[in-house]
């Protein structure tokens, strides 16, 4: 008896499986980064628009847009119901590559270190798939520039893409999770994610004489570590959330109190309460620490990303498919990570589902982000045929 990991990975013939992993190799070789991804751009815009899509290019900037309008297909296909947005993002990272592959990348500085590349083949061999199906008129197809942090989906948001979008479903290869196992949440999926740096100024003054001036570094090292009280005595232990501060930059001698030091740092939270209080309690420490030294501390608190938050419903279509593709033993409907992801910006206008396919290579550690990233392959054609389940049980039922 076949597993149902064997049995789903036959689903996808050779010939199609070899042009999946043969596409996702070809962008690893070639990554492009958020808002240059245009060799990866022309490579979908081209193939959609053979397999008769109706392509759109320079979606918020370097995104491409893809509508089904076949003709084959009969009237409920294209009711007014609304489509379903799928969703691929399509940036590399600004590292440099340190595995030794036949597809390593060829661009130093660059990376496709999260998978994206991965994205982009599954879309593409999901469009071919379907393309000329009747379901495929309910379905618009979305390769979104600049996921890692500089703002694509904002951009493709503002470019119109969710007109006539009544439901939008994306995934993540993910490393954390063994081949042939899904990861998804009723709720919140990933998290909130927060940029801050505070600048601390002081006189300045001589190492040897610190009673003549206040001192910075000692003012720099108490907020770091009152910082750590606001989540663990301000936030509720039943909510998560995250304060790290990442870097410290401040002196020059060692002799020299110096007038300025410079920490940032990120937060992270899941709800919209605990999101909204996070600036305002960092801010009175730190203007309250600050103080108590006799220095003054200057807070920049930027949000970047929205919590990515799954519809309950649609949630459970993911899970219910990906129950009955894997078996319902290999599907976590209860994982969260506090990682961020702009698919939210979806997500907070219109009800759908983000979710997790596991990609974890057998015998290594690879994680995201990381210069030695690579992926278990076989994870596309479980990304393929996962999507296209919900795909098609979204066009029934929505
Ligand atoms: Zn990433
Ligand atoms: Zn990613």
């Amino acid at each position: 008896m076949p597993t149902a990991l064997e049995k789903l990975l036959g689903e996808i013939p050779g010939e199609e499986f070899r042009r999946l992993v043969e596409t996702r190799r070809d962008l690893h070789r070639h990554p492009e980064l958020a808002f240059e991804e245009t060799r990866t751009a022309g490579i979908a815009a081209r193939r959609l628009a053979d397999a008769g899509w109706a392509t759109r290019e320079g979606v918020g900037k370097t995104g491409v847009t893809a509508d089904g309008i076949f003709e084959s297909a009969t009237t409920s296909g294209s009711s007014q119901t609304g489509r379903i947005l799928l969703r691929a993002d399509m940036d590399a990272l600004p590292l440099t590559e340190e595995t030794q592959t036949a597809y390593t990348s060829t661009v130093p500085g660059k990376m496709h270190a999260c998978g994206h590349d991965g994205h982009v083949a599954i879309a593409l061999s999901l469009a071919e798939r379907l393309a000329g199906k009747t379901e495929a008129n309910r379905l618009r197809f979305l390769f979104q520039p600049a996921e890692e942090g500089a703002g694509g989906a904002e951009a493709c948001a503002a470019d119109g893409v969710l007109e006539g979008v009544a439901t939008a479903f994306g995934l993540h290869l993910w490393n954390q999770l063994p081949l042939g196992t899904v990861g998804v949440n009723r709720g919140a999926l990933m998290a909130a994610v927060d940029e801050f740096s505070i600048e601390v100024t002081g006189p300045g003054g001589h190492g040897a004489s610190p009673h003549e001036t206040f001192d910075t570094i000692l003012a720099a090292a108490r907020i770091v570590d009152a910082l750590q009280s606001i989540v663990a005595r301000e936030i509720s232990p039943l909510d998560a959330a995250v304060v790290t501060v990442g870097s410290i930059q401040g002196g020059s001698s060692f002799n020299i109190i110096p007038s300025q030091v410079r920490l940032t740092g990120t937060a992270r939270s899941f709800t919209e309460a605990v999101g909204h209080a996070l600036p305002k309690k960092i801010e009175r420490v730190i203007a309250g620490t600050a103080q108590a030294a006799g220095v003054s501390a200057k807070l920049n608190y930027r949000r970047l990303n929205r919590a990515t938050v799954n519809n309950p419903a649609m949630a459970e279509l993911v899970i219910e498919t990906a129950g009955r593709l894997l078996g319902p033993e290999n599907v976590d409907s209860e994982i969260r990570t506090l990682g961020g992801e702009d698919m939210s910006v979806f997500l907070d206008r219109v009800p759908g589902c983000f979710f997790f396919v596991g990609s974890a290579p057998a015998d290594r550690h690879r994680p995201h982000h990381s210069p030695r990233f690579d992926i278990d392959e076989r994870a596309l054609a479980i990304g393929v045929r996962l999507l296209e389940e919900v795909a098609l049980e979204a066009a029934r039922k929505i």
